[in-house]
């Protein structure tokens, strides 16, 4: 059986002890009823992963000790940028969960014309560290030993502004006609619009910052399919899922 993962934002010494964070802690404690002696995996993002070993469960705290690290990269060699409209509800949750699992390097949520989300800063502040939580949740699962990065979320012509280089930079429209790819991109940006789709002004702001159009079949999906659709034919045409 594969063993429980669990990130931790400290260093890792082999030879160390240290606390889990109270989350882990508590799922390791209470869910997998663990005790001294069983074995855990660590990672603290660093590409590494680490041989952990429970040392002490004190009610819902427990500490482990860290034993020898090891390389173990999972990364794709294709830098994906998942440029993402937020969604109503929690579906941008579920985005950020599988865009994980599907080997992103980055999310940068954006906020557009249509966007039926609004958010003040202290709401962007606590979105982005769940966001933030979900990403680690799906490195520990995935076996990922690497957080993708997770922008704060802003309006998308602000991102745009700040977008340069010369990666390949896509925006997902489902009116879009055909187009000639590169035979083999080191890094792809993809733009997915909200439940309204672009509006034009931003389909122009795209094409002024370099990108283009591209779409994904006949039927019109939802933005989270949209994501997961996408990221799944990058990985397949260019990265690690050929
Ligand atoms: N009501 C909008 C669709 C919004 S779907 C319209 O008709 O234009 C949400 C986003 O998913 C879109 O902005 C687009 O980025 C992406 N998307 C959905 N289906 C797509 C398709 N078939 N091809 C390309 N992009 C698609």
């Amino acid at each position: 059986m594969r063993l429980t993962r669990i990130y931790l934002d400290c260093e890792l010494r082999p030879g160390s002890l240290v606390e889990l964070p109270p989350v882990a802690a508590a799922h390791v404690a209470k869910v997998l009823r663990a005790r001294s002696g069983d074995e855990l995996t660590l990672f603290n993002g660093d590409g590494r992963e680490f041989a952990g070993t429970v040392e002490e469960v004190r009610g819902s705290r427990v500490k482990a000790a860290v034993g020898s690290g090891r390389l173990a990269d999972r990364e794709s060699p294709l830098l994906l940028t998942l440029i993402q409209c937020v969604p109503r509800g929690d579906r941008m949750d579920f985005i950020v969960q599988k865009a994980t699992e599907l080997g992103v390097a980055r999310i940068a949520p954006v906020l557009s014309e249509r966007s039926v989300v609004r958010l003040d800063q202290a709401q962007a502040q606590s979105k982005t560290a769940h966001w933030r939580g979900i990403a680690v949740g799906a490195c520990e699962q995935s076996g990922r030993n690497r957080l993708p990065r997770i922008d704060p979320p802003q309006p998308l012509i602000d991102h745009l502004g700040a977008t340069t280089g010369t990666d390949l930079k896509l925006v997902l429209e489902p009116d879009a006609g055909t187009s000639t790819l590169p035979a083999e991109p080191g890094a792809v940006h993809i733009a997915i619009g909200p439940e309204g789709g672009f509006a034009p002004a931003e389909l122009e702001a795209f094409r002024i910052a370099g990108f283009e159009r591209i779409g994904l079949g006949p039927r019109i999906l939802r933005a989270e399919t949209a994501a997961i659709a996408a990221l799944a034919w990058l990985q397949t045409r260019w990265g690690d899922m050929r």
